[in-house]
C-alpha cells in the first residue's frame, strides 16, 4: 500500500468498506494485489486493527482523501480503488467487476484526468488484473503486465489532425549499470554569470556520457519508492546540454533519461542543480 496521509475529506470514511484489503498489496505480510487479505472481515473490517502493519495504517484511498472524486467513487460502490502519486493516479479495479472504469460517470471523468496528467507530466492507470492500461486524452491502451523493472511513458506529439498521444511499457535499467555524472567542483564565485558559465563548462568537459542531439526522441523517468513513470519527450536545443543530459523540470530529484527504447543514461542530480548548469 502507498504511504500517503492527507487530510480525510469532511464527512467521509471507510464505513462498511474494505474494499483496499482486497485490490491493494501489503508488503509487510505477503499479500499480493486482488485477493482479499486473511485478516479481513469483508464488510466489517480489519481482525487485526489494533496491530495493522504499519502499510496499512499509512494508507487512505483517493475516496478519502481527494473531494474531486464525488461519492459515486466510493470504493464499496464503484468497485474501483484510487491512489494517487503526487499528479498521477492509479485505478485498481475489483476482478469481480471488469471493466468498471468504462461505465458512465468514470470513464468521462478518466479522459477529463488523462488529458489534465499530459499537461501535468503525469499518468491514469488502470490496473485491472496483471493488466496495466494508460487512459489517454483519446482513448486507451492496453500495455499488459508490467514488471517491477518496467516503467510507464506517454507522450503527446502533433499528428495530421491535431494531437496525438502514445503510451508504452520500457525497460527500467538497474541504477548500477548506468552512469554517473560528475559533480562540478565548488570555485569561488565572481559573479553570477561566471558561476554559471563555469558550471555549464565543467559539466561538458568533465561529464563524459551520451549527447542528445535536438530531434532525439528520449524518455524522463521518474523513480517514486518504486512506482516508475514517465513522459516521451523529443529533445529541443533549449533542453540539450552537450556531455550528456537534457533536462525538463523534475522536482522528484531522481531522473533517468533514456532515448526511446534504448536506455542511455541516468542523472541522480537535484534538477535545480542542472537548472543552474543549463542556465
Ligand atoms: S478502499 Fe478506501 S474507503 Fe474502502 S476501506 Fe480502503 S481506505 Fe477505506
Ligand atoms: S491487515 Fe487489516 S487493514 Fe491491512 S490489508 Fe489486512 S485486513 Fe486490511
Amino acid at each position: 500500500m502507498t504511504a500517503v496521509s492527507p487530510p480525510i475529506v469532511a464527512g467521509r470514511s471507510c464505513g462498511e468498506c474494505t474494499l483496499c484489503c482486497k485490490l491493494i498489496g501489503v508488503t509487510e505480510l505477503d499479500k499480493p494485489k486482488g485477493i482479499w487479505c486473511k485478516h479481513c472481515d469483508v464488510g466489517v473490517g480489519c481482525k487485526i486493527y489494533a496491530n495493522r502493519p504499519a502499510e496499512c495504517r499509512a494508507f487512505h484511498c483517493g475516496y478519502l482523501v481527494n473531494d474531486r472524486l464525488g461519492e459515486h467513487w466510493k470504493p464499496s460502490r464503484s468497485k474501483m480503488v484510487v491512489t494517487t502519486d503526487g499528479p498521477s493516479v492509479t485505478i485498481y479495479v475489483d476482478p469481480g467487476r471488469p471493466g468498471a472504469w468504462r461505465v458512465e460517470p468514470f470513464q468521462s471523468e478518466l479522459k477529463h484526468l488523462a488529458q489534465q496528467a499530459m499537461r501535468d507530466n503525469a499518468q491514469i492507470l488502470v490496473q485491472q488484473g496483471k493488466n496495466t492500461i494508460v487512459i489517454l486524452p483519446d482513448g486507451e491502451k492496453n500495455i499488459g503486465v508490467l514488471s517491477d523493472d518496467q516503467a510507464v511513458v506517454t507522450a503527446e506529439s502533433a499528428g495530421p489532425s491535431g494531437a496525438q498521444f502514445e503510451a508504452k511499457s520500457l525497460d527500467q535499467p538497474a541504477v548500477s549499470d548506468l552512469p554517473r555524472p560528475a559533480t562540478p567542483s565548488a570555485s569561488p564565485r565572481s559573479s553570477a554569470a561566471d558561476s554559471e558559465e563555469r558550471v555549464k563548462s565543467e559539466r561538458m568537459t568533465e561529464q563524459p556520457g551520451p549527447s542528445f542531439a535536438a530531434g532525439d526522441r528520449v524518455a524522463l523517468l521518474r523513480d517514486r519508492g518504486g512506482l516508475k513513470r514517465g513522459m516521451l519527450g523529443t529533445v529541443t536545443e533549449r533542453q540539450t546540454i552537450r556531455g550528456g543530459v537534457s533536462v525538463s523540470p523534475d522536482p522528484s530529484g531522481q531522473v533517468v533519461f533514456v532515448v526511446f527504447d534504448n536506455v542511455i543514461g541516468m542523472i541522480p542530480t537535484p534538477v535545480n542543480e542542472l537548472e543552474k548548469a543549463e542556465g
